[in-house]
Order: structure tokens, then C-alpha cells, then sequence
């Protein structure tokens, strides 16, 4: 077969964010386009298929999943699944011979995430995880000062990510579907600490969930605070939640402070140093037709994956110890 200049994806679990802004950013794309879905929904395959002319051929639901082995149109099926669900569709579609973009949180244990890299690794086949503000300028500006120490050290940093969620009964709030605003939210606040910082926790000195609303929050977490301890007496406190719009990450260094707000968002990610303002702007899509982009043309050069699941997996894994310190009210090492 010739090699291909464009990659096609299919998007499996057509809800607000394939609808919103992923099928919109393939319409951007260079390197990849929308090839495919995958949907449970008969309706929702006849509006995207009618939409975007996708081809019957390149249609399937959860039970003609696997088939997709044998359509040469799909080159990378794109998870955008509840979470409790990304574990299964991407060792699915790597067995079936796909590359895998799987959405955030990558799954819900460690050892989901191992099982989905051990996966990927076995049928030769790349990995990434849909951190799209690892794509953007103004998070890969920031990472920069502070990998480069252009302020000097890290002393600590502090970074919430959160909305009032108005949802009452959708899987953000569902235990089995992977609910609970540490797995969805936190995951940004723990990108916010581990990239502001530079460095990887050692421990989560202590960590606390609560919530305003039990009848609807009463076996996960709407809102959740930890401290994160990284080597060398850094530390970073983390806020995440269901109840309250939070978005923020402050970066004290040796020679003054970064602080990005909003530091997380589809466009207006901004912030400020004492080496000036970090104000790339874009419009929405944009983010998401750059991380696609980025990363089909990784796959297409054989490139190691800008965010592979190594990356999933290391915030998973402060995940579960961050619940396991509000559990037991002790320092959890890592
Ligand atoms: P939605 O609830 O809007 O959509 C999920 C879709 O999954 C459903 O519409 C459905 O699609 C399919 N699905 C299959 N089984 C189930 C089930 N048992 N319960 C619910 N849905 C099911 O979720 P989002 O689109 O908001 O989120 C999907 C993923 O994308 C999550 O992992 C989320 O964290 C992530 N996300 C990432 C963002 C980012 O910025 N990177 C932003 C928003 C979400 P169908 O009817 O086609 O089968």
C-alpha cells in the first residue's frame, strides 16, 4: 500500500465533545479527517453520516466494532467514551489493528492504563492520550520557562481546574461510568502541577473531598483539594470540582511567578510572568485540530506520540492516591 498523506479517523461515542469539537476540528485538519463512527445511537448514525458524508461501509455501533479490522479507511480510532469504557475500546482497537487516540482521564486504574500501553505496544501500534493543552502555545510557552529555569527554580505552585456541573445524572456523576470531578476535572490540576513544576510528586501529603450537594455527590467527589509533594521540599496544592468555576495555575519560582487564567480552556488559555505576557491567541477549534494534526503526523513519520499513555498513566496513578489519602486522612507515597 502507498503511504498516506492524510490519516483517517474514526470517532467512537458520538456525545458533546465528538459533536462540539472534535468532528468540527477534523474538518480543519491536514494531516487526518473523519473517516468513521462509532455509535450506539441508529439517529445520531444517520444525522453524522448525512453530515459529513461518511460512507455506510465506515459505520459501526458497539457490537460491529471489532469488524473495524478489516476497513483500510480507519487508520486511528479516536476513544470519546465515558471513561469506564476507554480501557476496553482501545485494547479493542489496537487488536483490531488501529492506532489509538484515547480521550482523558485515560482510565480508571494504573492497571487499566498498563494493560492499554501493554495493548498498543503488542500490535505495534501508537498511543495518545487527548491532553490538547499539551498541543497549545501558551502551556508549551510556560513548560518552557520552567524547564528551562529562565526564573530559577520552582518553589511551589498552585492550580485548581473546575465548573459548577449542573448535570444531575450523567456518568460525571455515575461511579461505574467513571464519574467523580478528580478522574475528570483533577486530571487538568494534576497536568497543572507535574508540567508547572517540572517534576513528578513523590508523595500526596494530605487530600480532602467534600461537597455541597450530597444527594447528588454521595459516592464521589465533587469537590476535592490535595497537596502534592515532589522532591526537593516542592509542593503544589491542587483543587478540583463539580461545584465551582476554578481555573487558575500560579507558579512561584526563585525570580518571580508565572500565573496563567484562565490556564486551562478551548481558546483564551493566557497568563503572565516577569518575562512578559503568554497570550497566543486562537479560536475554537483550533486546539483540537492541532493536537489531531500533531499527532497524526507523528504516526505518519513514526514519531514517538507527544502525549503517549505513559502520560495518561502517571496522572492515574495520582489519581487513585489522592482518594486513597482522603480515604485514610494519611500522607500516601507514590
Ligand atoms: P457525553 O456523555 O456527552 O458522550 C459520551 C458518549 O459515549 C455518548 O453520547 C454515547 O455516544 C457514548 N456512550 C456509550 N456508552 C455509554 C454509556 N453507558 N453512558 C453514556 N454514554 C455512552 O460525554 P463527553 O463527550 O462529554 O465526554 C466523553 C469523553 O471525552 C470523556 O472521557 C471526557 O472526559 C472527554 N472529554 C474531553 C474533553 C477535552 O477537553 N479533552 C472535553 C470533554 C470531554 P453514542 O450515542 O454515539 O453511543
Amino acid at each position: 500500500r502507498q503511504p498516506k498523506d492524510r490519516l483517517g479517523v474514526a470517532l467512537v461515542g458520538l456525545g458533546y465533545y465528538s459533536t462540539d469539537l472534535l468532528a468540527p476540528a477534523l474538518q480543519q485538519t491536514k494531516n487526518c479527517y473523519l473517516a468513521g463512527i462509532v455509535t450506539g445511537t441508529p439517529s445520531k448514525a444517520e444525522e453524522w453520516k448525512k453530515k459529513y458524508n461518511i460512507p455506510d461501509k465506515n459505520i459501526y455501533n458497539y457490537q460491529t466494532f471489532d469488524q473495524i479490522a478489516n476497513n483500510p479507511d480507519i487508520d486511528v480510532v479516536y476513544v470519546v467514551l465515558p471513561p469506564s469504557m476507554h480501557h476496553a475500546y482501545t485494547v479493542r482497537a489496537s487488536n483490531a489493528g488501529k492506532h489509538v487516540w484515547c480521550e482523558k482521564p485515560m482510565a480508571m486504574t494504573e492497571q487499566e492504563c498498563r494493560e492499554m500501553i501493554d495493548a498498543c505496544n503488542k500490535n505495534k501500534k501508537k498511543l495518545a492520550i487527548g491532553y490538547r493543552l499539551q498541543h497549545d502555545p501558551n502551556t508549551q510557552e510556560y513548560m518552557r520557562v520552567v524547564n528551562q529555569k529562565l526564573l530559577g527554580k520552582v518553589k511551589q505552585a498552585s492550580c485548581g481546574a473546575g465548573y459548577r456541573e449542573s448535570r444531575t445524572n450523567h456518568w460525571k456523576q455515575t461511579k461505574e461510568l467513571g464519574g467523580g470531578a478528580l478522574y475528570d476535572m483533577g486530571v487538568y490540576s494534576i497536568q497543572g502541577a507535574r508540567l508547572g513544576t517540572g517534576l513528578e510528586p513523590i508523595a500526596i501529603a494530605s487530600a480532602k473531598i467534600s461537597t455541597t450537594r450530597p444527594e447528588i455527590y454521595t459516592n464521589i467527589d465533587e469537590t476535592t483539594v490535595a497537596k502534592l509533594e515532589f522532591p526537593g521540599g516542592v509542593f503544589a496544592n491542587i483543587k478540583t470540582s463539580f461545584g465551582e468555576n476554578v481555573n487558575y495555575l500560579n507558579i512561584a519560582c526563585e525570580k518571580g511567578e508565572i500565573k496563567m487564567e484562565p490556564f486551562q480552556g478551548y481558546a483564551g488559555v493566557k497568563g503572565s510572568s516577569p518575562l512578559g505576557k503568554i497570550n497566543h491567541p486562537y479560536e475554537v477549534p483550533w486546539q483540537q485540530a492541532k493536537q489531531m494534526d500533531d499527532d497524526a503526523m507523528a504516526i505518519m513519520q513514526n514519531k514517538p506520540m507527544l502525549v503517549p499513555g505513559e502520560e495518561g498513566l502517571r496522572d492515574i496513578r495520582i489519581v487513585e492516591a489522592i482518594y486513597k489519602a482522603a480515604a485514610s486522612g494519611q500522607r500516601v507515597k507514590l
